[in-house]
């Protein structure tokens, strides 16, 4: 098969197979072909796993953080010498055209990895004079073994935004991919041996949801991180709870885009788009819920649906393409069932809404107007690339309407008037907000949603906190006082 790895799991340093596991197809979606086949981790593999993580720490934690540092800036080099090859594999493995996975991608996973490469040598604790000649100083300590668990969106992104600020800490980590887009984390853990990782320190199992369960109740791990859709989330964050592990959840959500009339309608039609369509509507903080003031709504209607006909479908191996498949049937399926809940529930179809008739699982790019508040395709995440256009008249009616959700991943408003900007930013209840552009997520800048949609954050020196403890060490220098 055309990207069968040696073997379905990456431990101690290299692959390891256990047929006994499920099998695992890995479809490429642009086709339908299954390109491999893999396992799931039996309770062996999960086992092998965590005593390898387990016994790399200590080692790991103890060298310099300029040497960690070293290893993962290498990981961030090779990762970028190897972009084109590691592209490829992420557009089988996901779907998303090349045109994209060039640049946002293994890049992406680079920038994490020479990010936090570059932060390590400087993770230290701190001084703190108490008076009469006592002080105390703190200590930055690892957390041990943490898990991470990814979504299928942005495989070798997830696998590095979680995996680069781990390590860099002194934790190890073990690593489960979705089951739909197993291939690429195995390509990192390669990559970091090849940079010099000591064995175990970065290790990756297959699985379903139940090697994840596996992994978050082991006593052995010390932190959770996932990248998942709010039910798992909230089944992950309890399972956590009950060992009183540390979590980081990057989940789901349905994010509002706000366009004002005075805005620069070119830039919010761009902004819609990315917002909506890049990777085929499927990431996580996509604006999905387009408020557009009332006295702009048919003109940005009108430029949204003529650059949307301008949009070129295809085999996401040509880098012509912007606009590929959908990750797998099932999500296609997904997003279709919402089109016609939205047409059932009286929204106005403006763009798209069909299946394309070829091989693979593509669907087009849809707009709905005339969207309220209560519609199904204006209160769930669909995940998938369809857009809602709701219409407003005020200020303070909008960010009412816009807050009114159980998620708060991300928000964003078009406008010139910069004062409207800040304050309606400042009412926005989400995690990561836009002004005037959406949807970029840069390493340096934290990342992470708000209500359901999460806990803590990736990205930037926060999420150092995330990944590390303080150990507080109280030193007298004079005698002790007891009352008796
Ligand atoms: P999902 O929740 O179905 O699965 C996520 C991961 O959790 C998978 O690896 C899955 O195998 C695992 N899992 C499932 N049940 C589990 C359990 N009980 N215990 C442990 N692990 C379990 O999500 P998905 O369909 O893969 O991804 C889409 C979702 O991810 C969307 O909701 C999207 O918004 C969200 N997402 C969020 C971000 C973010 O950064 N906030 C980024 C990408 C995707």
């Amino acid at each position: 098969m055309k990207y069968q790895p040696k073997a379905s799991h990456f431990i101690d340093g290299e692959y390891v197979e256990d047929t006994n596991g499920a099998p695992i197809d890995v479809i490429y979606p642009a086709t339908g072909e299954v390109i491999a086949r893999l396992h799931s981790a039996t309770p062996e593999i999960v086992n092998k796993a965590l005593n390898s993580a387990k016994q790399a720490q200590a080692e790991w934690a103890a060298m310099s953080g300029t040497e960690r540092g070293r290893v993962l800036r290498r990981a961030a080099d090779i990762m970028r010498d190897r972009n084109y090859e590691l592209s490829v594999l992420e557009t089988h493995d996901t779907g998303k055209p090349l045109q994209e996975t060039l640049v946002a991608d293994a890049t992406s996973g680079a920038d994490a990895l020479e990010y936090f490469g570059g932060l390590t040598a400087s993770l230290t604790g701190e001084h703190i004079p108490l008076g009469g000649g006592d002080f105390v100083y703190t200590i930055r300590e690892a957390l041990g073994v943490c898990v991470g668990i990814g979504a299928w969106n942005y495989p070798t992104q997830i696998a590095c935004w979680k995996g680069a600020p781990a390590l860099a800490c002194g934790n190890t980590m073990v690593f489960k991919p979705s089951e739909t887009t197993p291939l690429s984390a195995l390509k990192v853990a390669e990559i970091l041996i090849e940079a010099g990782a000591p064995k175990g320190v970065y290790n990756v199992v297959q699985g379903y949801g139940d090697v994840g369960a596996l992994l978050v109740t082991d006593p052995r791990v010390a932190k959770v991180s996932l990248t998942g859709s709010v039910p798992t989330g909230r089944k992950v964050y309890a399972a956590a709870a009950d060992g009183m592990k540390h979590v980081t959840m990057e989940l789901g959500g349905k994010s509002p885009m706000i366009v004002f009339d005075d805005a620069n309608i070119e830039n919010a039609v761009s902004g819609a788009i990315l917002g909506n369509f890049y990777s085929s509507g499927q990431v996580c903080s996509n604006g999905t819920r387009v408020f557009v003031q009332k006295g702009i709504k048919e003109a940005f209607l009108a430029r949204l649906s003529e650059r949307l006909a301008t949009a070129k479908i295809g085999d996401p191996l040509d880098e012509d393409i912007n606009f590929g498949p959908m990750v797998s049937e099932n999500q296609m399926n997904i997003a279709l069932s919402y089109v016609e809940k939205g047409k059932a529930e009286g929204a106005r179809l403006v763009f798209g809404g069909a299946r394309i008739a070829v091989d693979g699982f593509y669907m087009q790019p849809t707009v709905f107007a005339d969207v309220t508040d209560n519609m199904t395709i204006a209160r769930e995440e669909i995940f998938g690339p369809v857009m809602s256009v709701l219409d407003f008249d005020t200020e303070e009616e909008v960010l009412a309407r816009a807050n009114d959700t159980e998620f708060g991943l991300a928000a964003g408003v078009f406008t010139n008037d910069l004062t409207r900007a800040h304050r309606i930013v400042a009412g926005f209840e989400a995690g990561t907000c836009y002004i005037n552009t959406y949807n970029l997520a840069p390493v340096e800048a934290p990342f992470g949603g708000s209500k359901m949609s999460g806990v803590g954050r990736e990205n930037s020196k926060l999420a150092i906190n995330h990944f590390s403890e303080m150990k507080t060490v109280y030193v007298s220098m004079n005698d002790v006082e007891a009352p008796y």
